[in-house]
């Protein structure tokens, strides 16, 4: 399938492959799945799609390669296949799917779609349907008028309008888990960090927050939703901020007054895990819930992507050991990445990080990014944290990286090895 010069998607007959690092592997009903209801398709401009000839030899479409991003719930298992051109720009971020089309059942009759993927978690609160509706400006704008001085609620006026962020929208929407920036520092430097990008390959997705927000805005951001709204929860730790427990203080404040207030809902904290101390601070004064975001346990991929500043990969050990000493319920937001994540040494950390750690909910998620940075980060150039062919780059030793598995033989091993441990796409409100 390619989008043609007309911009309309059309339908080649070359048989459709997906990839993972340096294999194509051909698109079947085995391993692949209709398109979700909810998902996204995208053009992928200055690349051309491969695919296989009658012959099985590998062929180059004419027209632009085409990928799908998925909703939640869905995880991808194969990345799209094709010929990037030399002049072709940075993609943003998403999770880049591999997607097909089955011949059309006859002249003008829609092709079936399907996306190399597997089901985690039914949608649910978070399906696409109950978002983006056309009252959403209607809500917000009450919402505003009923704090005109709220900083906070005017920046996620944004979000939820210009963004789409469902977790702002929640807010307007008095319902499920609502979005409660409080940092615009952060001390790493993700590669595919949403709301920062340093060296300036690729834009942002979005704007930073770019205030302190007071005590008195996040109390009444959060009081009202967590003692009205159905399955409450307030988060710390959104897109469009950078690390929440930088202002561990504030959040503590915040969570101490509202839980004077109300024994309701859940107060979670989605963290780079860099700050263990502020983490069990926080968790003492009543948060209920940490999320870690993890994309490498083996240090070298970890400091490659993450860029940690004045913390280390241990501390995101002992920030979920922190949490559960005292008392709050832990997941992890576990980056997956077909061909790096479904490696033998990947796996083998996991499983040594998973039996140290105490997790309670592994989330899977697609790590959204360009596939060819990030593995020119990871594989080529620049593996190791420093400027792509730097003298510190090239004087350093790179991880790395054995034959894939496929990530559905990946998951099914580390269900098999943590039965205790629970696996889904998003934290729960109870
Ligand atoms: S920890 Fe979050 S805010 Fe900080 S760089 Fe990474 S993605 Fe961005």
């Amino acid at each position: 399938m390619v989008t043609g010069a007309d911009g309309r998607l059309h339908w080649t007959p070359l048989r459709a492959v997906g990839r993972s690092r340096g294999e194509l592997w051909e698109l079947t009903p085995e391993n692949a799945i209709p398109l979700p209801a909810g998902s996204t398709l995208l053009s992928l401009p200055g690349r051309q799609p491969l695919g296989l000839d009658r012959r099985g030899r590998v062929a180059v479409a004419e027209g632009t390669a085409v990928s799908a991003i998925l909703p939640t719930g869905f995880l991808r298992t194969l990345l799209p296949a094709y010929e990037q051109g030399r002049r072709a720009a940075a993609l943003p971020l998403y999770g880049y799917t591999a997607v097909a089309a089955s011949e059309p059942p006859g002249p003008g009759q829609e092709p079936q779609l399907w996306a190399a993927a597997m089901p985690v978690e039914e949608p649910g609160l978070w399906d696409p349907k109950h978002f983006n509706g056309p009252d959403l400006p209607r809500v917000v704008s009450q919402r505003l008028e009923e704090s005109p001085g709220n900083r906070l609620v005017k920046h996620l006026s944004r979000c939820a309008l210009e963004y789409g962020c469902f977790t702002a929208q929640n807010l307007f929407y008095r319902r499920w888990e609502a979005g409660i920036p409080i940092s615009a520092a952060c001390n790493a430097r993700c590669r595919g960090c949403l709301s920062a990008q340093p060296d300036g390959v690729f834009p942002a997705a979005q704007d930073r927050l770019a205030f302190r927000p007071t005590l008195d805005e996040v109390v009444e951001v959060g009081l009202a939703h967590l003692q009205a709204a159905p399955k409450a929860m307030v988060s710390f730790g959104q897109g469009c901020e950078g690390e929440p427990s930088m202002q561990a203080e504030l959040a503590e404040a915040a969570i101490r007054q509202w839980r004077r207030a109300t024994r309701r809902g859940l107060i979670n904290m989605n963290t780079n895990g860099s700050r263990p101390e502020a983490i069990r601070r926080l968790a003492a004064a009543g948060l209920g819930s940490v999320r870690v975001s993890l994309f490498s346990a083996r240090p070298a991929v970890f400091s490659a992507y993450y860029r940690p500043h004045g913390y280390t990969l241990d501390s995101v050990l002992q920030s979920l050991r922190a949490a559960k000493s005292e008392g709050a319920r832990t997941s992890l937001n576990l980056l997956v990445y077909p061909g790096l994540t479904d490696t033998p040494e990947e796996l083998a950390a996991l499983q040594d990080f998973l039996e140290a750690a105490p997790v309670d909910l592994i989330q899977l998620r697609p790590l959204n990014m360009d596939p060819a940075l990030l593995e020119e980060i990871l594989l080529g150039g620049g593996s190791t944290g420093e400027a792509p062919g730097s003298a510190a780059d090239r004087g350093q030793e790179r991880p790395g990286f054995g034959a894939p598995m496929g990530l559905p033989e990946w998951w099914r091993r580390l269900r098999q090895a943590f039965p205790q441990v629970g696996w889904g796409s998003f934290t729960p409100p109870e």
